[in-house]
């Protein structure tokens, strides 16, 4: 209880100001419902619940929300946000709580989860939009992810798809960049070295 106490003192409000003030959530108007954890669908594979990322946030835990399978498993669905009684922001929040993570060096816990999203993001401000066929060989050819694939079966199964895709029309093969690429990239950007603030 001491050491609760301590968190959420000024380092806790620190963190509690900053990930407010960058998500424009209400974070401090969380009472603890739990209407977001028994609305996610997948909740249930989260090591911390919706209501408790809030909980965390609050007390400055800073380090285990980054550590969390969690940010990693979400589906951005924002279902939690839509069912959250006080508006608190449940999605908008664990989504920089994984931006955080991916600009951090934090091992994340769910790997191949966390390279994908940052396969994402390269190949968004690559072209400021994202072809699948480039961004699956992308996250392909980052280290131990094919291997890992391979193992899985997951490989064979994503071939058989690419070609069913490919004769339906409906892979692309060479990418094309958006005609808002300018303003994507400024924006990414912005949202750089949120961490060294
Ligand atoms: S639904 Fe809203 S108020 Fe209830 S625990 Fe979740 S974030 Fe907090
Ligand atoms: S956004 Fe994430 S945390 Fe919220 S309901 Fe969807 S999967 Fe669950």
């Amino acid at each position: 209880m001491n050491a609760e106490r301590h968190i959420i003192g000024e380092r806790g409000n620190h963190f509690l100001n900053r990930v407010e003030g960058d998500t424009g959530a209400n974070i401090s108007a969380c009472y603890q419902c739990e209407r977001c954890t028994n609305a996610c669908p997948v909740s249930i594979f989260m090591d911390i619940k919706p209501h408790q990322v809030i909980r965390y946030v609050q007390m400055g835990r800073r380090d285990e929300l980054l550590k969390s399978s969690t940010i990693w498993v979400c589906l951005s669905c924002e279902t939690c946000t839509t069912y959250c009684p006080n508006e608190v922001g449940v999605a908008e929040v664990i989504n920089h709580l994984r931006n955080l993570a991916a600009k951090s060096s934090v091992e994340p816990a769910e790997r191949p989860l966390a390279v994908f999203h940052r396969t994402f993001l390269e190949e968004l401000q690559r072209f400021g939009r994202v072809n699948e066929f480039w961004m699956i060989n992308s996250f392909n050819l980052k280290p131990g992810i094919l291997k890992e694939k391979w193992k899985s079966g997951v490989l064979k199964e994503e071939m058989l798809l690419g070609i069913r895709l490919f004769k339906k029309g409906r892979l692309h093969l060479l990418p094309s960049k958006s005609k808002g690429i300018k303003r994507i990239r400024k924006i990414m950007k912005q949202n750089e070295g949120i961490l060294d603030r």
